[in-house]
C-alpha cells in the first residue's frame, strides 16, 4: 500500500500516527502492509491484540486454543463478560472488528506445536509471545529462530514483567547476532519449580504495562525505527515502581544459535506435555 492510496477516513483514523517523524505516511502504510502472529489471546495478547489493531497493522494472527472463563476477565481485557465460555481466539476477532475495520484477523484455533509451527509464523512478518507457559515459549523461540523471525516476547508473574526481543537469525557486517531465549535461559525449569499464575497470582494492570511496551517494540521493529531491544532483557517490578535494563548476550555455546548447534530441528518438542506455567524466572 502507498500513503497517496489512504482514503480520508484512514488520514483521519491514523493522524497522530502520520504526524510522528518516525512514522510518517510512509510508515503507516508500511504497517497496514505488515503481518504479526501473536501468540495467545490472554493476559499479554489482549493489550498486544488492541494496540496493533488500532495502530492498523494490517494482518494479524492470533493463536490461541482456550475458551473464555469468567477468571480471565481480572487482566483479559480484549474479551468481555458476554464472551464466557466462547473461544477466545473468536472473541478477540470480534473486539479487534470493532476497533478497527482495516485489519484483517486471522483465528488460529489451535496450540500451537513442533508440527504446524514454523509453518505458521512463515504466514507472518513478526511473532509476539504472550504464552503462558515454558514449553510453549521454548518452542515459539526456536521456531521463529529457524523461521528467521523476529521474536517479541513479554512474560508476567504477580507484580513482575520481562520484556525482550530475539533476533539471533540476524547478524551484522561483523557476522555478530543477538541472543536467543535460549541464549538466556537455556532450557525448561524443572515442572513445580517456577509457581503458575494460577498459584501465585498476577496483578491485572501488569499485563496492560508489559503487554503495551510489547506493542510498542513490535511496532518500532516493523517501521524499523528507533534503538531495537535486541540484546537487552527489560525488568519491570510493579511493587517497587523499578524498571531495570540489562544487556543479554549471544552465548557461542547456545544449542540452538551458537556455534556448534545441537538442536537443529523441532524435533526436541514432539510430544511435548500440556504443562501450561507462567514464563518469568
Ligand atoms: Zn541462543
Amino acid at each position: 500500500m502507498d500513503f497517496t492510496d489512504f482514503s480520508e477516513d484512514q488520514v483521519n483514523r491514523y493522524a497522530r500516527h502520520i504526524l510522528l517523524r518516525e512514522v510518517g505516511g510512509t510508515g503507516q502504510a508500511k504497517l497496514l502492509d505488515s503481518r504479526v502472529l501473536v501468540i495467545g489471546a490472554g493476559g499479554l495478547g489482549s493489550p498486544v491484540l488492541m494496540y496493533l489493531a488500532a495502530a492498523g497493522v494490517g494482518t494479524i494472527g492470533v493463536v490461541d486454543d482456550d475458551r473464555v472463563d469468567l477468571s480471565n476477565l481480572q487482566r483479559q481485557i480484549v474479551h468481555s463478560t458476554a464472551s464466557v465460555g466462547r473461544p477466545k481466539v473468536e472473541s478477540a476477532k470480534a473486539t479487534l472488528a470493532a476497533i478497527n475495520p482495516d485489519v484483517k484477523l486471522r483465528a488460529h484455533e489451535m496450540r500451537i506445536t513442533a508440527a504446524n509451527a514454523i509453518d505458521l509464523m512463515s504466514q507472518y512478518d513478526l511473532v509476539a509471545d504472550g504464552s503462558d507457559n515454558f514449553e510453549t515459549r521454548f518452542l515459539v523461540n526456536d521456531a521463529a529462530y529457524f523461521a528467521r523471525k523476529p521474536l517479541v516476547s513479554a512474560a508476567i508473574l504477580r507484580f513482575d514483567g520481562q520484556l525482550a526481543t530475539y533476533k539471533a537469525h540476524v547478524a551484522d557486517e561483523r557476522g555478530q547476532h543477538g541472543p536467543c531465549y535460549r541464549c538466556i535461559f537455556r532450557e525448561p525449569p524443572p515442572p513445580g519449580q517456577i509457581p503458575t499464575c494460577a498459584e501465585a497470582g498476577v496483578l491485572g494492570a501488569l499485563c496492560g504495562t508489559m503487554g503495551s511496551l510489547q506493542a510498542t517494540e513490535i511496532i518500532k521493529e516493523l517501521l524499523g525505527t528507533g534503538d531495537s531491544l535486541s540484546g537487552s532483557l527489560l525488568v519491570y517490578e510493579g511493587l517497587s515502581a523499578n524498571f531495570r535494563k540489562i544487556k543479554v548476550k549471544a552465548d557461542p555455546d547456545c544449542p540452538l544459535c551458537g556455534r556448534h548447534p545441537t538442536i537443529t530441528d523441532l524435533s526436541i518438542h514432539e510430544g511435548a506435555s500440556d504443562g501450561r506455567v507462567c514464563a518469568v524466572r
